[in-house]
């Protein structure tokens, strides 16, 4: 091979180099795989097999694994060590001239009740393969623990979602604060990407890995639009259209599966899929029946995987979008906790069946631009504020007792709970009538941009359905939406938690 070097815009003079690998070069792995065709180490009665098929070995360009059954209760690595030896004598040392290196080898047995005396090992016994509890191929981390053989991966895979959710933020102290439109497409492209890895293949189904994932996603929300730990989560992804981790994996392994489906017969992604819907019919664990658990502990609205659907691309299709309604169902169903009054899903313009409507990014998170007023309109909404409603919400009477919404009353003592809509559209506030004289400049506003019938559907007594529906209007309109937050950031800083 022939070389240059570069330093800025100046090349060396070209120079002859026959050492070393292209170590780098994107066509270095297919070179490799096209050196080692015709290495198809023989059969064994121990091989894994895929509608009768023998996997004998998987190999991503050098990376080479074997997989080989035995018995759990007293495993034994004889076959292991024949397919190794095989490997070393016949096919590295006599056609590809490779060595295989110990240093760089594991041997894990996964679900053995114990380890067997011997070692595998190389070069004629002089060179011993250890035993290791984890290994990671691909990306995918694995475990000897047959009970949780994946807790390696999610637990390995959440730490880099996290360390990336650190760098994302870490940014604030340059930009001062992340747009939240700016901040959903960094998530896609720099969190998102940790939270799915391998997730078609590696169903997820202990809970405990599926809270590490969600408590990343949730932070990441709730810190890009200004939100404490305890408010709703469902009104997190509604804001700001990124869907639930559970959704999102159940929607990317029917998707696999489609891909699978589409195979010819004899690609081995085929094989394996058809194999493991045969394993499900038979009633053995297996890839469908991880789905089937996965679909079942979706929130609120499980959905049944009927096997059958399973086989054509029209029935995973249909599954698919029984998985998008069981989402939307399930934020239009959280949205509708007494907690978040101004979310109610009867005020949005969305609909209980529709994934697409719910899942939006909301316009006003555009259009209020100041950092400030925009988290304190969030902050409104998502129960997050400091209005007795909510506050009295967490606190308890002398007996232990909850505080009853009516007795939430207001600070400044004119109504019976301090809501949302009494501080903005109804309460006298303090002595000195400054919210008074605030609410009055805000509505003139909303008079000259809007006209009368806006103000006096927030000025509507009885029922809140008037002032709500105009606080939709504000946040839909490109000029009211940044004055309505300056408003309610004035508001809120007339009702300070120090006082409650
Ligand atoms: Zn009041």
């Amino acid at each position: 091979m022939s070389y240059r070097v570069r330093v800025g815009d100046d090349y060396s003079e070209a120079f002859e180099s026959a050492w070393g690998i292209m170590a780098g070069d994107s066509i270095s792995p297919a070179l490799f795989i096209g050196f080692t065709y015709d290495f198809n180490p023989p059969f064994s009665m121990d091989d894994i097999l895929l509608q009768d098929i023998h996997i004998v070995k998987l190999a991503f360009a050098d990376d080479v694994i074997f997989l080989l059954l035995t018995d759990a209760m007293n495993p034994s690595i004889s076959e292991m060590q024949t397919r190794l030896t095989w490997s070393e004598a016949e096919y590295c040392g006599r056609r590809a001239f490779l060595e295989i290196s110990a240093l760089k080898s594991v041997c894990c047995l996964i679900g053995a009740a114990k380890l067997p005396e011997e070692n595998l090992t190389v070069s004629n016994g002089s060179q011993i393969i250890d035993y290791v509890d984890e290994f990671r191929y691909t990306g995918i981390h694995f475990s000897s623990n047959i009970q949780d053989p994946f807790l390696p991966h999610y637990t390995a895979w959440a730490a880099k979602a996290r360390t990336a959710v650190h760098t994302v933020f870490s940014t604030e102290t340059f930009v001062r604060s992340i747009p939240v439109p700016t901040g959903v497409k960094l998530y896609f492209a720099l969190v998102d990407p940790y939270l799915i890895y391998g997730c078609d293949v590696v169903i997820d189904v202990n809970e405990k890995c599926l809270r590490m994932y969600e408590a990343t996603q949730h932070y990441y929300m709730r810190r890009l639009l200004g939100l404490q730990p305890r408010s709703p989560v469902g009104a997190l992804h509604v804001l700001t259209s990124i869907p639930p981790i559970r959704h999102r994996h159940v929607e990317l392994e029917l998707r696999y599966a489609r891909y699978a489906i589409v195979q010819p017969e004899n690609h081995y992604e085929n094989r394996a899929y058809r194999d493991a819907i045969a394993m499900y019919r038979r009633k053995q664990r297996s890839w469908i029946t991880d789905l089937e658990k996965a679909m079942r502990k979706l929130p609120r609205h499980p959905v049944r995987l009927d096997v059958g659907l399973m086989e054509s691309e029209e029935g995973i299709d249909s599954l698919r979008e029984q998985v998008r309604i069981s989402c939307a169902r399930y934020l239009y169903d959280e949205l509708e906790s007494n907690r978040t009054p101004l979310l109610n899903p009867k005020y949005l313009p969305i609909s209980r069946d529709s994934y697409q409507s719910v899942l939006v990014l909301r316009k006003f998170l555009r259009t209020i631009r100041i950092p400030a007023h925009r988290v304190s309109v969030v902050r409104l909404l998502c129960a997050d504020h400091t209005l007795a409603v909510e506050q009295l919400r967490r606190r308890r009477n002398p007996d232990g007792s909850r505080i009853e919404v009516e007795c939430r009353s207001c600070r400044y003592g004119d109504a019976n709970t301090e809501t949302e809509v009494h501080a903005l559209f109804r309460c006298e506030g303090p002595g000195d009538g400054i919210l008074v004289k605030k609410r009055s400049t805000f509505m003139d506003q909303v008079f000259e941009v809007a006209g009368r019938r806006l103000v006096e559907r927030c000025t509507e007594n009885g029922n809140d359905d008037g002032p709500i529906m105009a606080v939709h209007f504000f946040l839909e309109h490109d000029d009211l939406a940044p004055i309505f937050g300056k408003y309610v950031y004035d508001v809120l800083k007339m009702f300070p938690i120090s006082a409650m």
